[in-house]
């Protein structure tokens, strides 16, 4: 029977080789995203169904929840990113706040919010896989923390989910190559630091975590749950 996989953030980056993974199996993936342009973009050519929605917002998702499939056999929680990239040495309190929880917002609620939206849908053999980061285990402010947050909240909803038949795990990336963040926001060098710092010489290929995430939402990890798969290339936990 053919799958129904929604994929948070799929319009771009890893999210993309998600979906794109998905729908090569002959899954049926939906994507979702704030911007429409990305979205169509990636519909397009990948032939999913694409929904627009800022996960953060519980308004915005119970609207988007109202347009979804009945059931839902695997949630992918990709959506996130460092939304505070820039805020070493920041010195104004009230900014810090609001940066600080914008990070925590898109990194670790949206997850929340988006799998209790959803919870009532999921299917028993079915499969939670939020995507971590490498920043969980290196400390890196509120991005760090969020991500950290999301492994250890994830043991909860293990449990949880664990009596229904549905797994629940986090795949961790390292560096990954051919995203935004990798490939704009870094300056050259450290770039090459990050890289050096891997067993495999190499940063990841968003199709690397795809297929992680593809493995852990297969019936042959369903007894894989409540676990952080950590997708680095053997990156040293040091920063
Ligand atoms: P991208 O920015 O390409 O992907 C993030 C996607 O999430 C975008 O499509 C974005 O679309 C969507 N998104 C972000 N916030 C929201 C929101 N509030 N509601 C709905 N959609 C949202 O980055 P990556 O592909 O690199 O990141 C994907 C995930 O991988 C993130 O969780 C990131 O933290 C994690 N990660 C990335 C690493 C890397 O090296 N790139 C390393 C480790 C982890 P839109 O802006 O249109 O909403």
């Amino acid at each position: 029977m053919t799958r129904t996989i929604l994929v948070t953030g799929g319009g771009t980056g890893i999210g993309r080789a998600i979906a794109r993974g998905f729908a090569e199996r002959h899954e049926a993936v939906v994507i979702t995203g704030r911007r429409p342009g990305p979205l169509k973009e990636t519909a397009d050519a990948l032939g999913v169904r694409a929904l627009k929605c800022d996960h953060t917002d519980p308004e915005a998702l119970m609207g988007t929840l109202a347009e979804l499939p009945g059931r839902i056999d695997v949630l992918v929680n990709n959506a996130g990113g460092n939304t505070d990239f820039d805020a070493d040495g920041r010195t104004d309190l009230a900014a810090y706040a609001r940066d600080f929880r914008a990070n925590l917002d898109a990194n670790l609620v949206s997850a929340a919010l988006t799998t209790k939206a959803v919870d009532e849908r999921l299917v028993p053999g079915g499969a939670v896989v939020h995507i971590g980061s490498i920043a969980a285990d290196q400390g890196a402010g509120s991005y760090g923390a969020a991500k950290a947050g999301l492994a250890s909240w994830n043991l909860d909803l293990a449990g949880e989910l664990g009596p229904r038949g549905i797994t629940a795990n986090v795949v961790s990336p390292g560096y990954v190559a051919d995203t935004e963040f990798f490939r704009d926001r870094l300056p050259d060098e450290r770039r090459g630091e990050l890289v050096s710092s891997t067993a495999t010489g190499r940063a990841a290929s968003p199709d690397d975590i795809a297929e992680a995430v593809i493995f852990l939402a297969s019936p042959a990890a369903r007894h894989i749950t409540g676990q952080v798969l950590n997708v680095n290339g053997g990156a040293y936990r040091t920063r």
